[in-house]
């Protein structure tokens, strides 16, 4: 990307620096490939004319509003304008067809009140500074002009700002397509209302963000003729379930834990609940507050919500009963059986808690500790109850919790989408998707490889969007176009999703096995692709293997791949909690179809999630999308810091820098020349009255105009980035 044009003695430039990521500096002397640089910190470096980059000298004390208008659109151009903006709280910038917004880390309620979405509503893209709800507005008018579905897709770190992000969004849509007046409780309410129920059951504090999703959601708006909200749906993806029994110091269990050892008196006494440093679950981690958040508080509010979804009181009741439930299943222990290999529960505090899991669960105590404590093995020639150790009982106690707590957010999902209701004759829609980014950790296990497999669909799609089908076009528009390098992932994602032959198969084929091991899984791994150029094996690991993700290389641990790959309920799970009292329980445990019971009850995490992707895709891909990256300017989740190398590792993983390159290089925006006449006719009334063909009427508004870099194609006028906010802005100025 170095370029050594115009640089000379005097010159203006940027300079790597291992601290500061970028410095800027003064060349004192250019000889031959080489350069004496004085930078700005005091230092004299010299480098290869290949290293440095111009700097830009016209950049406004502000930074640009629209990187795009940077004369040089490279990494220290990009960070230092989003720093400059950032100090002065300007904490979104428009980079032609990518928004990116830094989080702020402190409340900015100026930007988000009633006065500012008044502005925003209908006010043409780019006159206003940059904004979510610029995005939202642009959206919702495309989405209303053009009969099209549209989408907003949000990425960015874990604390990087998606969750607020999507939140002010669909407020914003809210507020654009709600109705006023009506009684009862709105759709757009109910909307709203579900993401405090959502985040209660699906949140948690872990290291990365006090109030962390642990799940991806994509939200459905629906919107009828007039542009109201006439019905939503949600989706969610792949909820950490190892949080409900596993957690490390000193991040938290799901905030709903918390809640509810926090509720009033009566409600504590009637689930023997008390201090969280009683739970099992909870108290693996010294953390049970957070800060400035009152968890008694928040229990009250998450009911209230509840209540405007449209959940009933028996309903809630029935909810907090089973958040009750897996605290005391989390606190019975198992020791060692009369038997061999056998066990039992521990001692008098264990059989209490089980007794209070049975209650809660409305089962019988005594089928739920033999569901615990053995399991029936199926042979061919008989059924035989073998008796699991200590630990197998465990293991099994926390299997039983995690499907518990998985089916309830489940059913908490399915209530919000049928108390919202999908509206079946919705002329159009807009699409919000608040997914987790792209991952990188000293351990990386089965969550990242599902993750990171998500952003390399959504990296494709991003590439088709912006690339490949902006080239189609040109090319079948006959106009001009200098062709720029494309990087595809297809490979990448032909290594994890290929049928056959790919690693989710790989998994699934080794999880049905019942000999396999993850070594055996990873030397299959090993063999299969011991030539593809985007798997590589560590030299030294026999185990651990490394996918070069189009974000940069990760290294995944296999340990854990098979057992979370395992989506099996235990028959013996089933039949009890099928058999609950309680038909809210009962209910999560539907009797399963005759020829499933039997054998061919392996159904995985991966491939269910593969073909859950593959709709998303297809969803996503029938609509107009429109990008928001999300930025986390720092680690300490402090206000007013901006962490250079921290933010460029963002810019480069969420592949920013690529799309701007992109983005910028095309005509991102085009119009029929019915639609350009029609719209823009209006600069240009003499054309109109001419009977002229559309073509030639919309070459003569361009002339008339002076727009200088758009183009004329068969069907279409292409126009750059800005110009089309530049011929609105013209054209507001007409009418
Ligand atoms: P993500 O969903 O990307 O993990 P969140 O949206 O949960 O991140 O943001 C993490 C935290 O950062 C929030 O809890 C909030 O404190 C702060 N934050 C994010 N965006 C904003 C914003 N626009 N204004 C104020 N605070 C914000
Ligand atoms: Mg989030």
């Amino acid at each position: 990307m170095g370029t050594s044009v115009n640089i000379f003695e005097g010159s203006q430039v940027w300079v790597e620096d291992p601290v500061l990521a970028w410095i800027d500096g003064q060349v004192l002397k250019v000889y031959g490939d080489e350069a004496e640089i004085q930078t700005s910190n005091g230092n004299v470096v010299v480098l290869n004319l290949s290293k440095l980059y111009p700097k830009d000298m016209d950049v406004p004390s502000g930074g640009f509003d629209d990187m795009t208008n940077l004369s040089y659109l490279h990494e220290p151009g990009v960070l230092q304008n989003l720093a400059t903006r950032y100090e002065l709280n300007e904490i979104y910038t428009y980079t032609g067809n990518v928004f990116i917004a830094i989080n702020p880390f402190q409340r900015l309620p100026h930007l988000y009140d009633a006065h500012m979405m008044e502005q925003y509503r209908g006010a043409p893209f780019g006159k206003l500074r940059p904004h979510v709800f610029a995005i939202a507005d642009a959206a919702y008018r495309a989405m209303m002009n053009e009969e099209k579905g549209n989408s907003i897709l949000i990425s960015g770190e874990s604390g990087a700002g998606k969750t607020e992000t999507t939140k002010m969004l669909m407020r914003y849509l809210a507020y654009l397509g709600g109705r006023t007046g009506t009684e009862g409780r709105t759709v757009e309410q109910k909307v709203l209302e579900s993401n405090p129920v959502l985040e209660a059951f699906g949140n948690a504090k872990t290291v990365r963000n006090n109030n962390s999703s642990r799940f991806g959601k994509f939200v459905e708006i629906q919107f009828d003729e007039h542009g109201r909200i006439s019905g939503a749906a949600i989706r969610t993806y792949l909820l950490e379930r190892s949080r409900v029994c596993q957690i490390s110091d000193p991040e938290r269990n799901y905030h709903c834990f918390y809640l509810l050892c926090a509720a009033p008196r009566e409600e504590i006494e009637k689930y023997k609940l008390g201090n969280p440093k009683l739970f099992h679950y909870l108290n693996q981690s010294n953390c049970y507050e957070l800060d400035a958040v009152s968890d008694a508080h928040d229990y009250l509010a998450t009911r209230r919500a509840m209540d405007i979804i449209g959940i009933s009181e028996e309903q809630q009741d029935a909810i907090f009963r089973v958040v009750a439930a897996i605290l005391h299943l989390g606190n019975i222990d198992f020791a060692k059986g009369q038997e061999i290999d056998s066990s039992e529960v521990k001692d008098e505090r264990s059989r209490f808690h089980l007794q209070m899991t049975a209650d809660l669960l409305m089962c019988d105590p005594h089928a739920l500790q033999d569901a615990l404590c053995k399991r029936v093995m199926i042979t061919r020639e008989e059924v035989i109850k073998r008796s699991l150790d200590p630990l197998g009982a465990t293991v099994s106690r926390d299997g039983l919790a995690k499907t518990i707590y998985s089916r309830l957010f489940d059913w908490l999902v399915d209530k919000i989408n049928v108390s919202i209701g999908q509206d079946p004759n919705s002329k159009s829609l807009i699409g919000v998707l608040d997914i987790y980014g792209f991952e990188s950790f000293k351990i990386n296990s089965f969550e990242q490889f599902c993750i990171n497999y998500t952003n390399e669909k959504l990296q494709q799609h991003f590439n088709q969007h912006v690339f490949k089908m902006e080239q189609e076009e040109y090319i079948k528009e006959e106009i001009d176009w200098s062709y720029i390098e494309f990087v595809d992932n297809q490979d990448v994602l032909d290594l994890i999703e290929k049928k056959p032959g790919g690693i989710i198969v790989l998994l699934d084929e080794a999880c049905m096995f019942p000999k396999s091991t993850h070594e055996t899984f990873s030397q299959k791994l090993y063999q299969t692709f011991r030539v593809h150029k985007r798997f590589i094996k560590p030299k030294l690991s026999l185990t651990d293997f490394t996918i070069a993700h189009y974000a940069g290389e990760v290294q995944y641990q296999s340990d854990q791949f098979l057992d979370k790959n395992k989506d099996y309920l235990v028959p013996e799970h089933q039949d009890l909690l099928a058999a609950s009292q309680c038909s809210f329980v009962a209910g999560f445990f539907p009797p399963l179809p005759e020829e499933t019971t039997k054998s061919s009850k392996f159904s995985s995490i991966g491939s269910r999630f593969k073909l859950q992707l593959q709709q998303l895709m297809d969803s996503l891909n029938s609509t107009e999308p429109h990008y928001i990256r999300c930025v986390k300017p720092n680690n300490l989740l402090k206000p007013a810091i901006f962490e250079n190398v921290n933010v460029m590792q963002q810019l480069r993983s969420g592949g920013v820098l690529e799309a701007i390159r992109i983005s910028c290089a095309g005509y991102p925006t085009r119009r029929t020349f019915f639609q350009f006449v029609n719209r823009f006719g209006i600069l240009a009334p003499e054309v109109l009255e001419k009977n002229y063909d559309e073509k030639v009427a919309c070459k003569k508004i361009l002339e008339k105009i002076g727009l200088t870099g758009s183009q004329i194609g068969k069907t279409k006028v292409f126009l750059r980035a800005g110009q089309m906010a530049e011929l609105d802005a013209r054209r507001a100025t007409v009418r």
